[in-house]
């Protein structure tokens, strides 16, 4: 048995992985960390009631002390992070502060609970990170592996960069058990409606435009957030300390395909649910014209990355992780959670204000 600290758990990703969390280890002990920023949301952990939350943050190193302590953790999965690439170009001091000094003051913590008091105790410290450290690919050039040169672009990448490199440090200089995941682009339910898919879903819905940066062409390796949380489940158990795994969903494809394939689902979903067209009126496909028509070419996001490949040999490997969706499987399902779940979506619109992740 497990105790577990999960930092942004309230956030989209980390929820998904503390339901599977819930639903695959119940005699795991699983305590939430998080800030409840824009991203974060209560709701996300609805029903879980084992789940013990705290609202605080990751920068009070003496918050995290007591948790560690107090709970016998020995086990930190890291999620929290301001996470958008947008945001970090209108604010980089946010994603400096949370994702570099933030990563720092649970090292520290970690540190001084489980190595400076010699409590002695097994215990792992697992980094959540992203592809998006390696910078950006030409069409041939080869996937990402866990020996590319960081070569972060934006001011996001380059604090999750610095968080990595912190991690790494901890392990070498210090000797605490740590192990980084740097995964692609994930997509699944609760996913904060500022990024892609959301975003696009809803809009469409409502007859918005879909504002689509550049030529459209930009490439991502998409990963349905049930195989990344198999993934980190992968790497906290045969995971080697100090070690890096790569994680992605095995297909490559370009943003105007993800969106062409999001307008086709709704058109599909309209033509099979008639009630859909009552629900938004204002979605084209509500009078049968296609969704398709919303689809606009906006100025290309600064410094936009074209392409992420994940090359994950070494995580099928040496930790026997495997992809198991598809992406048109995962997008239906995840377009089904979506209109089945409105009243989760509709009162985050007022915070999701930003581009297109
Ligand atoms: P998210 O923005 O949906 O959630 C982040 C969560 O962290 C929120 O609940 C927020 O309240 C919390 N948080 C932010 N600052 C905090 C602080 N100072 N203290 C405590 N909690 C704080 O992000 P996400 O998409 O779920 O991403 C989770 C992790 O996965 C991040 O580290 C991100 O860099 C990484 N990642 C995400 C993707 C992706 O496609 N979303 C891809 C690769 C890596």
């Amino acid at each position: 048995m497990a105790n577990l600290l999960v930092t942004g758990g309230a956030g989209f990703i980390g929820a998904n992985f503390v339901h599977y969390w819930r639903e695959n280890h119940a005699d795991d002990a699983v305590v939430v960390l998080d800030a409840l920023t824009y991203a974060g949301n209560r709701e996300n952990l609805a029903g879980l009631d084992s789940v013990e939350f705290v609202h605080g943050n990751i920068l009070d190193t003496d918050l995290v002390t007591s948790l560690l302590r107090d709970h016998k953790i020995d086990t930190v999965v890291h999620f929290a992070a301001e996470s958008h690439v947008d945001r970090s170009i209108l604010d980089p001091d946010a994603f400096v502060t949370t994702n570099v000094l933030g990563t720092h003051s649970l090292l520290r913590a970690a540190r001084t609970v489980w190595l400076d008091s010699g409590s002695g105790t097994p215990h792992r410290f697992h980094n959540v990170s992203t592809d998006e450290v390696y910078g950006s690919l030409g069409p041939n050039d080869p996937a990402f592996s866990e020996t590319t040169p960081y070569a972060p672009n934006s001011p996001y990448s380059a604090s999750k960069a610095g968080a990595d490199h912190l991690v790494r440090a901890y392990h070498h200089t210090f000797g605490l058990d740590v192990t980084t995941t740097n995964c692609s682009n994930n997509y699944g339910p609760f996913q904060f409606p500022e990024k892609l898919i959301p975003l696009f879903l809803i809009n469409a819905l409502n007859g918005r435009n879909l504002p689509i940066y550049g030529d459209g062409m930009n490439v991502r390796d998409w990963l349905h957030t049930s195989d990344h949380c198999r993934g980190i489940e992968a790497a906290l158990q045969r995971g080697t300390p100090g070690e890096v795994y790569n994680i992605g969903g095995g297909e490559e494809v370009p943003n105007l395909t993800v969106i062409d394939e999001i307008c086709r689902s709704v058109d599909a979903a309209f033509a099979a649910d008639p009630s859909l067209a009552a629900r938004y009126p204002d979605a084209p496909a509500a009078r049968g014209v296609p969704t398709n028509t919303l689809k606009t070419f906006v100025e290309d996001r600064k410094g936009h990355d074209r392409r992420y490949a994940i090359d994950e040999r070494k995580a099928r490997a040496e930790i026997g992780y495997t992809p198991a969706r598809d992406f048109a499987g995962g997008l239906a399902d995840t377009l089904g959670w979506y209109l089945a779940n409105e009243a989760w979506w509709q009162p985050m619109l007022e915070r999701a204000k930003l581009g297109n992740g």
